[in-house]
């Protein structure tokens, strides 16, 4: 056997998945909800005897491995030594694929990096100006260490320079994004340097800030690289996780300096994004550690359409999201270093989105008769969007008594302009799935199934009647089958079905027939069912 067999073998994958989503047992399976996609209702299953998981709502499914690399966005070299360290496994001999070179390559270019701005901030002339700034800031000497700032000398080459000697070409830096484009030299230069490491602490790209003064940039940040993708990362999270899992509801601001001021304060269950809008990425990364986000944008939340997507977006995914106030602060940064139990405070006293959207809505439009049109036109596309239909009703309900008019008048409003086709999730991958198969192939699979289940393989190889491709592969293979069947088989494995003598022969019954039917017509699964098998699908319902 191999190790990346062995490996997978030895893992627990209802203990790994625990680290992300809790499971409880059903059946002979684990259930719990999905950390891939949004679901109130659990639709993913770990199988502990397979070794695997399937979500049915979003079919995202595989293996320890695959498991890893979706919910850590590892290369699946990474997977495997993660694996092989948490079970004890000396790996022998493993090649890293061409994009994990590259992504290690990358990474140690900018941990190389770090360290050389690191090292002139805290220890060099040339950083001197520099450390003074933070600190008459207020960013405590602490941060500077923890969130391994730095400072990129006032130089053309400096970087390119010591890179050289430690034997990395202009190309490769450019790789980085840490040299300009068709230029050659430093990309940062004359300003203070954040390091931006993804979860697992892995420097993937770098924001540097100007030290003040007129006429710049304030911040230039890495370009999108082969490794760095700013939608992605959520700045500070491999400092603050623990705290946010623990804390179960994490603070979002924009930018490092914002983020890090808060940390300092005490608020440490805190990430940056850049800019206002939350993506989908990074939803899914805070959907697993945390259910509620309060927001500390400078943005105006209540104005800024992209701001309003990523609160769509987060809300969909079943995160209950608050707007943190700040009164008479510039922006959190300000607030949580000048007076920290204000901000505390703030975010604290953080109120629901919807809250925040009547009232401020109100204070911009007064309730005469033409504010109130106002507010509805402003107000009810966003309330068609409310995910849950509990939190939808309440704020419905909510809006009527602000606006003093009957709650059924909302809705009327509201169906004016409800968009036809709000299926979830959950509905469209379904559907997509019943589709795409035949009507043939869901009888040959319900046979194999339940010949599977009960153990009646010998039994299986003697039906005729097994004729798709797949199908006849797997049953020909049955005992041994090859990696390409697996999977779907695997997969077909983690019902919650159990075996009867009945439910076996009334499987095979219903194969037969699509067949008898097939040879009658003429034509390979006819799309009409005939009487008979309407009569046949009565028979057996529900039993
Ligand atoms: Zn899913």
């Amino acid at each position: 056997m191999d190790q990346v067999e062995e490996i997978k073998q030895k893992v627990d994958m209802v203990e790994l998945v625990q680290e992300y989503v809790p499971l409880k047992r059903a059946g002979r399976n684990f259930k719990g909800l999905c950390p891939f996609h949004g679901e109130k209702t659990p639709s993913f299953m770990v199988n502990p005897e397979l070794q695997i998981y399937k979500c049915f709502g979003c079919g995202e499914g595989g293996d320890a491995y695959s498991f890893l690399q979706r919910i850590e966005g590892m290369e699946f070299g990474e997977a495997l030594q993660t694996l092989a360290k948490r079970v004890g496994v000396t790996l022998e001999s493993y090649r890293p694929s061409g994009t994990e070179e590259v992504r290690e390559k990358l990474i140690g270019i900018n941990t190389l990096a770090a360290q050389a701005y690191h090292y002139v901030l805290t220890k060099h002339k040339a950083g001197k100006g520099a450390l003074e700034y933070l600190t008459g800031r207020g960013i405590s000497e602490e941060s500077i260490e923890k969130f391994n700032l730095g400072y990129a000398p006032d130089e053309w080459e400096f970087l390119t320079k010591y890179m050289t000697k430690k034997k990395h070409g202009t190309d490769e830096l450019r790789r980085a994004g840490l040299v300009v484009e068709g230029r050659g030299y430093d990309r940062f230069r004359n300003r203070i340097m954040f390091p931006l490491a993804n979860a697992r602490g892995q420097i993937m790209g770098f924001a540097g800030r100007i030290l003040g003064g007129e006429g710049q940039a304030k911040y230039v940040n890495t370009p999108e690289t082969e490794i760095y993708h700013k939608s992605e990362l959520l700045y500070g999270l491999d400092v603050t996780r623990s705290e946010i899992k623990h804390a179960g509801w994490v603070v979002v601001v924009e930018g490092e300096v914002d983020m890090i001021a808060s940390w300092q304060s005490g608020v440490k269950n805190v990430v940056a994004i850049k800019g206002s809008a939350l993506t989908d990425k990074q939803v899914e990364i805070l959907r697993r550690i945390s259910d509620t986000v309060v927001l500390a944008l400078d943005a105006d939340v209540a104005g800024d359409s992209a701001a309003r997507r990523g609160i769509e977006i987060a809300d969909k995914a079943g995160l209950m999201i608050k707007i943190a106030r700040l009164e008479g602060a510039k922006d959190p940064g300000e607030l949580a270093i000048q007076k920290p139990e204000e901000w505390k405070r703030a975010v604290a006293e953080a109120i629901p989105i919807y809250d925040f959207y009547i009232e401020s809505a109100v204070t911009r439009h007064g309730l005469d008769v033409a504010g109130k049109k106002k507010i509805g036109v402003e107000l009810l596309p966003i309330w068609a969007n409310i995910f849950d239909e509990i939190v939808k009703a309440h704020y419905i309900k909510k809006l009527a008594e602000v606006l003093g008019v009957h709650e059924d008048d909302v809705r009327a409003q509201l169906a004016k302009i409800q968009k036809p086709n709000n299926k979830s999730t959950n509905e469209i991958q379904n559907s997509n799935e019943q589709t795409k198969k035949t009507r043939r192939e869901v009888r040959e699979e319900r046979v194999v199934l339940m010949a599977l289940l009960g153990k009646r393989t010998k039994e299986l190889r003697e039906i005729p009647w097994i004729k798709t491709d797949f199908w006849r592969r797997v049953v020909e293979n049955i005992n041994d089958l090859p990696g390409e069947l697996k999977p779907r088989v695997q997969e077909l494995l983690m019902t919650e079905e159990e075996f009867t003598e009945k439910k076996w022969e009334e499987a095979k019954d219903l194969l037969e027939q699509v067949d008898v039917e097939e040879r009658l017509t003429g034509e390979e699964d006819p799309v009409k069912i005939t009487s008979l098998t309407h009569r046949r699908a009565e028979l057996t319902k529900d039993k």
